[in-house]
């Protein structure tokens, strides 16, 4: 996991092969192609896809560098790949009626260019990604019309969940900044509640990683339901 600002970008390894899940701001891109090339624990790694949990200029900003630059393929949601080939991410959307998505969509979000480079090819993705032994996709919409929760069973058996944005880690769970439709954004909260109860881990695009526990489940669903 590599962190920037409080944006994570992941990445996992199978057989020889990396895959990015989600690619950070546009300034990202370099240190992670550069870690990638350095650090000796993945440059026995080929990087071959990135896959991203939904457009936002902090998740898919990185993601034409380092496509152009190692040859990868980008994986994302139809509704997200359409405005990314076109360099764009901004919908209508609406800050969540907290303290910190007020402050964090003003100080934050809002500040984001509207702009990112366009991402030439996207490869759309269905129920699952053939890479990585397989990584199965949930449609969890809301926070992002093509928000997607993307569940990785590794070799240890441990299963994690990456969703993105569907709700956020601020010392503790709370609601995403902001959403393109809270009503629906709400009930995907409560769905990745239950989709997270086979699983070990869910590792978010902001805090976190979480182990799954009871009362985390208890906390999720909590907020779903404000
Ligand atoms: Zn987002
Ligand atoms: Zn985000």
């Amino acid at each position: 996991m590599a962190t920037r600002r409080g944006v994570n970008v992941y990445l996992i390894s199978h057989d020889e092969t990396a895959v990015l899940v989600d690619s950070g701001t546009p300034d990202m891109a370099k240190p992670l192609l550069k870690s990638m090339s350095s650090e000796p624990a993945l440059t026995d790694l080929k990087l071959s896809d990135v896959v991203l949990t939904h457009g936002h200029y902090d998740h898919a900003g990185g993601a034409a560098d380092i496509a152009s630059s190692s040859g990868a393929t980008v994986w994302a949601h139809p509704a997200e790949g359409d405005l990314l080939r076109r360099g764009e991410w901004r919908r209508d959307t609406a800050a969540s009626p907290t303290l910190h998505g007020r402050l964090l969509t003003a100080l934050v979000a809002n500040r984001y260019p509207d702009r990112l480079t366009p991402i030439r090819e996207v490869q759309q993705i269905a129920d699952i990604i053939p890479i990585a032994n397989g990584l199965r996709a949930h449609h969890l919409p809301g926070h992002a019309l093509g928000q997607l929760a993307i569940e990785w069973k590794a070799s240890d058996g441990k299963t994690t969940i990456f969703a993105g944005d569907v709700f956020m880690d601020l010392f503790g769970p709370r609601e995403p900044i902001l959403y393109e439709d809270r009503l629906v954004g709400l009930r995907s909260i409560s769905a990745l509640a239950d989709l997270a109860k086979t699983a070990d881990r869910i590792a978010l695009g902001h805090g976190g990683p979480l182990e799954v526990t009871e009362a985390l489940l208890r906390k999720i669903r909590q907020l779903s339901n404000p």
